[in-house]
């Protein structure tokens, strides 16, 4: 061999190594593609080049990417990558259907390409694609062309290769994230110090924690324990040597503080939170991360303690009016009894007040457990008068109680409106016996209707105890009761209002209260409101 023919080869070698080098730090596919075209084409002295790859799963090849190819006649030239099938092992050689392919197509494209060498690029045995060099009449390639392409394609293929890897695992990760980030449970990760690297919405909005704030911080700044439920929390169990080798799962269960939030003042400040913590070890054994789902666990805490209170109110509140009935029941039944008609009037009038008290109560709870299994549904009728409604209510309470007066106050264009005619009395009841409950000491009550453009507002107004600021958030939730010496001697389930917000609520409308003194300085009593749409 010359010497000049091995310098040639020498620096050959040294420029496919630099490729070799430069394509395998590129790991974005698309860019990475048009680097290996741009140095084969230069490699061989090429004018243009194409690559068609195998879309994954499939013996389909798909252009893509090329290299001195006008953008707008790409599509002139993706005809010469179904044309002539790869053959293998006869690559590199030239074959003259390409060729007359590559003239026709050219010559639509007024491009003057009618030279062409194709190799496979193929990693591992497998052909992933083929790469195509042009050269228009007028040059000649390289000598030695396709052997040198040969070498250069076979680093190319490991590149692409590298890449698609890079691209997969890239989509993985992002996949993984958007569940992480998707996922209804709250989920952080943290590294061994404890510091949180990843933080989910779900738990954001949880803990009230901006995921941009509370990654970077320490578990314990974010995690705060008030009480716990379980015997230790993680720090504890760490000091324990938690996790063994093998060793399960750390559940940690308790009351945590919630951050305030300047976006939602009335959120609460405690949560009942329960916290799986899975520890990730590598092959050492040593612990590289810790996985922390965080269920919220507040709503069950507080339904658990509903129903104990739900069983205590009820047992009492039913009791009472089938006590009073036996009493009454079995005095009247007394053979020797002989009873004036007064006497048997008053009782049999108290037996009346009571049986009602139980159907209101039986009624109450049925609605109840129907909103809670969401079968609720309103029977609507279309000329609902709020008035009647409300002179009825007024007229059976007016005898029910001697130390109260219920006036009715509507404007005489009152509309009529389109709602549950039954259920909106309901509403009405509760108000109306609420107000008389909590006046221990008589008063005016009143129910004032008004009409505005859009909606109708129907007020009850007494001049009863009042409730105090620190318990307005609570009445309107199930089972709910304000505990004051008055509620402990009164009848009640903490149902009214709760069953009186649905049927209002799902009549489109809102119900709300103010305390009487927020209008009139050092008027006693509160007025409940509740909105219906005019429609
Ligand atoms: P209940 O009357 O059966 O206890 P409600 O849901 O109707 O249940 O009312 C919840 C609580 O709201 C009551 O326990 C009472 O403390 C308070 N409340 C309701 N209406 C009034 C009112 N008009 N004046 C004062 N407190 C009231």
């Amino acid at each position: 061999m010359s010497r000049a023919l091995v310098d040639i080869r020498i620096l050959q070698r040294e420029y496919l190594l630099a490729i070799s080098r430069a394509m395998t730090a590129e790991l974005d596919l698309h860019d990475l593609l048009r680097l290996i075209l741009k140095l084969a084409v230069e490699l061989v002295s090429g004018q243009a080049g194409m690559i068609a790859l195998a879309e994954p799963g499939s013996d389909h090849l798909r252009v893509a990417a090329v290299y001195g190819i006008p953008p707008h006649l790409v599509d002139h030239f993706a005809p010469l990558v179904r044309g002539v099938p790869y053959r293998e092992g006869r690559e590199g050689e030239t074959f003259p259907e390409l060729v007359e392919q590559l003239r026709r197509v050219a010559k639509e494209a007024e491009l003057g390409l009618n030279q062409v060498i194709r190799l496979p690029l193929s990693s591992g045995g497998v052909v992933i694609g083929l790469i195509y060099v042009f050269q228009s009449g007028n040059y000649y390639f390289v000598e030695d062309a396709p052997n040198l392409l040969r070498s250069f394609a076979e680093q190319a293929a490991i590149a692409v290769g590298n890449a698609r890897l890079y691209q997969r695992v890239n989509q993985e990760k992002q996949r993984l994230d958007a569940i992480l980030e998707q996922s209804a449970d709250g989920v952080m990760i943290l590294d061994p110090q404890l510091n949180i690297t990843v933080f989910n919405r779900a738990l954001s909005h949880m803990t009230g924690w901006p995921a941009a704030e509370a990654i970077g911080r320490s578990h314990d700044d974010v995690i705060q324990w008030q009480a716990l439920k379980t015997d230790a929390d993680l720090n504890a169990a760490l000091a324990q040597h938690w996790p063994q080798p093998n060793a399960a799962h750390l559940y940690v269960e308790g009351e945590a503080r919630r951050r305030r939030d300047a976006a939602c003042p009335t959120e609460r400040d405690t949560l009942s939170l329960g916290i799986t913590y899975a520890p990730l070890l590598d092959a050492n054994g040593q612990m590289t991360d810790i996985i922390a789902n965080v269920r919220d666990l507040t709503r069950y805490r507080e339904e658990e303690a509903l129903q104990k209170t739900f069983i205590s109110v009820i047992s009492h509140e039913l009791k009472t009016p089938v006590s009073i009935i036996k009493g009454y029941a079995g005095t009247l039944r007394r053979p020797e009894g002989r009873w004036s008609s007064d006497v048997l009037d008053e009782s049999l009038g108290v037996i009346e007040e009571e049986a009602d008290n139980l159907n209101g109560l039986i009624d109450n709870l049925l609605e109840a457990s129907r909103l809670q299994a969401g079968t609720f549904t309103l029977e609507i009728s279309d000329e609902v008068s709020l008035p009647r409604l409300a002179a009825a209510v007024a007229r059976k309470f007016t005898t029910q109680t001697k130390e109260h007066s219920i006036a009715v106050d509507f404007p005489p264009d009152f509309p009529t409106i389109i709602g549950d005619e039954r259920r909106l009395t309901q509403v009405l009841n509760n108000l109306v016996s609420n107000a008389i409950k909590y006046s221990p000491d008589g008063g005016r009550i009143t129910i004032v209707g008004e009409v505005h453009p859009q909606h109708v507002t129907v007020s009850v107004c007494d001049e009863g105890i009042g409730i105090a600021a620190r318990d307005q958030h609570r009445i309107f939730q199930k089972f709910s009761r304000v505990d004051n010496a008055l509620s402990r001697k009164t009848e009640g389930t903490g149902l009214g209002l709760y069953l009186s917000r649905a049927i209002v609520e799902a009549h489109g409308g809102r119900i709300w209260f103010r305390g009487n003194s927020e209008t009139e300085a050092g008027a006693p009593g509160t007025t409940f409101t509740f909105s219906l749409p005019r429609d």
